[in-house]
């Protein structure tokens, strides 16, 4: 990431800790999902792509303070019971706005960690099961925003300005602790979107020239009124919707049996 000869570590697309998160991988609650496929696998996905230095950078930069925030196996989940303790900025129809700067929050790490799961995902090549994430898979930024979030991760550039960051905190006395990869990128009148998913927590990434103002005015950084993170019952919602139509159809042994994707090598 910051392009200087370095040895690099053994990266791991997901903290290795977001595994502690999921304590029961045999559980039907807890899952991964990806490019339209969902897995009960948690096979930890690893590439060469960080130096120490960067490693340690994501880390303090999001990863430790999200992990210890997020929902946990034994039900405690710190960041929501930090927002739902505080006084709301504005009360919509499907969710609760908070202030990014409510007691027991940190935005700018939740941000960041964002923003380095979507980067690190969009460079890296990760597989699961037969598909590719990252750059031979769906998963791209196009190499303008690409170099723009990676100067933003180094500290080098302010968050991008033609990007959005949302982040949707679960309003559930018991969420789902579901795992989902980031996806997503199709053009959408002038700008795209990309998401993901981790206990509790949901994360949407909007780039473009053209991003509207009623989507920009859910930013947790370049808001124009206010930073804000959401209490809502979202990102439970999506999971039970989506998985309602994707366990119907799953066959537990179909993964195994799938062949071993082929590598382009570049
Ligand atoms: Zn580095």
């Amino acid at each position: 990431m910051c392009l200087l000869v370095r040895p690099l570590c053994d990266s791991h697309l997901w903290p290795r800790q977001i595994y502690a998160l999921l304590h029961d991988p045999g559980d039907p609650k807890h899952f991964t999902l990806g490019n339209g496929r969902l897995t009960h696998t948690m096979k930890q996905m690893h590439e060469y792509l960080l130096c120490d230095e960067c490693e340690e950078r994501f880390n303090s930069g999001g990863e430790r303070w999200v992990l210890a925030n997020a929902l946990h196996p034994s039900g405690s989940f710190h960041l929501r019971d930090a927002l739902r303790a505080a006084k709301p900025f504005v009360t919509l129809e499907a969710s609760v706005a908070y202030s990014g700067h409510t007691s027991g929050v940190d935005l700018d790490k939740l941000v960041y960690f964002a923003a380095s799961m979507f980067w690190r995902t969009s460079v890296g090549m990760w597989t699961l099961a037969d598909r590719w994430f990252g750059r031979d898979g769906k998963m791209n930024l196009g190499s303008r925003y690409s170099e723009e979030v990676r100067l933003y991760l180094l500290g080098k550039a302010p968050f991008p300005r033609n990007a959005v960051s949302v982040v949707y905190v679960s309003d559930e006395d018991a969420p789902h602790a579901s795992v989902t990869f980031a996806a997503g990128g199709r053009q959408k009148e002038g700008h795209c979107s990309y998401s993901f998913q981790l206990p509790g927590l949901m994360f949407f990434l909007v780039l473009g020239q053209h991003i509207p103002d009623t989507i920009r005015g859910l930013c947790a950084v370049n808001n124009p009124v206010q930073r804000l993170v959401f209490l809502t019952k979202f990102p439970d919602e999506f999971t039970r919707r989506w998985t309602a139509e994707k366990m119907a159809t799953l066959d537990p042994t179909a993964l195994s049996k799938l062949p071993y994707p082929k590598r382009n090598r570049q």
